[in-house]
């Protein structure tokens, strides 16, 4: 057994006995632990101060009810959750998540991961994650409201600008973030940005929608660009029908590439010679209305695989932008075996620990989340600081900052990654996020 995994497996030993079964937290703990823990070991300061042991214990988790009423006028209860990880180089931050399979053990994860993202971002924003098990599909925009009314109801004691500012996620959208602000702003009687993923009309900032999925299109342009390459004429499979899916696909198609598929749990969209924007329109407006990708118009040039997941077609990028562990290891080899050479995560570790084995075996040049779709969260601290100026960027501006963070954030990566059989971005993310979060957490003692 080699240092760093005795090291590792040393570690997971520390974790609390009550986080024993959180099986997708162990994951992502041990993904950073292999990496960064022979170098806090080597750091007596960092050592001392046990960093990552800190970073994995959150600051505090809130639980609470949520009671509202639906159309019907019945009493519906759910359970909502704030995960804060961690507040050492900025004030909470990270999104909400509304699905009915929300376990604590996603939002710990979430909140972790969150924690190396934003540090990577360069920009001061702590981790956190947050949501609910409420299932908002075939519910209406009323009971949307009231569901957030009464969400907010029970977090907005724990929030606020300096505080802890919540954004999207799956299913929390521009809607779902209107109603939560307009929650917040009247029971706290002050106008501030205590969430992000506003409207422009009041406080949010041009491009935040866009910009997971421009921001994951940004990374991998910085990535192929180190090889010369560029993304145009590419062939590109992604998964998800979402935010983050359909901008990544809209921008690829932009940058010249060749998007293939899009999906959802009930199967995959492929378009052999490459989606428009009229067809992924065509997806945003399924969504919309909670409904699957089956029977697309014949407008589009598309045919629906029912069942299958967009890792059988022919691609040289894929982008998995749904959900965590949707790339086990059959997909993986199923991507290896169809001659993917990159991938880049758009969802929060949508690869299992088996699947990255294929792919690092294969040697497929990798791009984990908490790099690759960090766009998100840095429009949200441009959210953040415009509002704290009341002067806000018009969409060019915020675009071009995008690209910039982005490439920052590749170059940030790419640095503490580089060895001799190339550059391993997971390490490097990890590694470039954790020194940042060790050397807040020691400056600033045993708190
Ligand atoms: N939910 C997004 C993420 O996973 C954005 C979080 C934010 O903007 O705070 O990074």
């Amino acid at each position: 057994m080699d240092r760093a995994t005795a090291l590792t497996e040393a570690f997971l030993n520390t974790l609390s006995p009550a986080d024993a079964d959180l099986a997708n937290l162990r994951q992502a703990v041990e993904e950073v632990a292999r990496d960064v823990i022979t170098v806090e070991k080597n750091d007596p300061d960092w050592a001392a101060a046990r960093v990552l042991r800190r970073i994995v214990e959150p600051d505090r988790v809130i639980s609470f009810g949520v009671t509202w009423t639906d159309d019907a006028g019945d009493v519906q209860v759910n359970r909502g959750w704030r995960v804060q990880a961690s507040n050492a180089i900025g004030p909470y931050k990270g999104g909400l998540r509304f699905h009915p399979a929300v376990t604590l053990d996603d939002l710990r994860f979430l909140a972790f991961e969150q924690c190396f993202k934003n540090a990577l971002t360069g920009l001061p924003l702590g981790g956190a994650k947050g949501g609910s098990d409420f299932d908002p599909s075939g519910r209406s925009d009323a009971e949307i409201m009231r569901f957030c009314q009464a969400f907010m109801r029970q977090l907005a004691p724990h929030i606020g600008p300096d505080k802890d500012v919540p954004a999207g996620d799956i299913n929390v959208g521009a809607r779902e973030i209107g109603y939560l602000f307009g929650a917040w702003r009247q029971m706290s009687g002050i106008y501030a940005g205590a969430l992000t993923g506003k409207a422009p009309a009041y406080g949010g900032s041009e491009i935040r929608t866009e910009a997971t999925g421009y921001g994951l299109i940004y990374f991998v342009q910085a990535m192929l660009a180190r090889t010369g390459a560029a993304i145009t004429g590419h062939r590109v499979a992604i998964s998800g029908k979402g935010n983050v899916a359909t901008h990544a696909a809209r921008k690829a198609i932009d940058e010249g590439a060749t998007v293939i598929t899009l999906s959802d749990t009930s199967g995959t969209l492929y378009a052999p010679d490459g989606f428009d924007h009229a067809a992924i329109d065509w997806v945003v407006q399924r969504k919309a209305q909670g409904a699957d990708l089956s029977d697309p118009p014949r407008h589009i040039a598309a045919q629906f695989c029912e069942g299958a997941q967009p890792w059988a077609q022919d691609a040289d990028i894929a982008l998995p932008c749904a959900t965590q562990n949707e790339i086990d290891e059959k997909a993986a080899q199923a991507l290896v075996d169809n001659g993917v050479q990159l991938l880049a995560e758009g969802a929060n570790m949508p690869t299992t620990r088996d699947g990255l084995r294929v792919l690092r075996k294969a040697r497929v040049t990798y791009a984990p989340g908490k790099a690759a779709n960090a766009g998100g969260v840095a429009v949200s601290g441009l959210e953040m600081s415009q509002m704290s100026h009341r002067r806000f960027m018009s969409a060019d501006e915020v675009d071009q900052a995008l690209r910039t963070l982005m490439s920052d954030i590749h170059d940030r990566v790419a640095t503490e990654g580089k060895g001799d059989g190339g550059i391993d971005y997971a390490r490097g993310a990890n590694l470039a996020g954790y020194r940042r979060l060790a050397q807040a957490i020691t400056a600033q003692g045993v708190i």
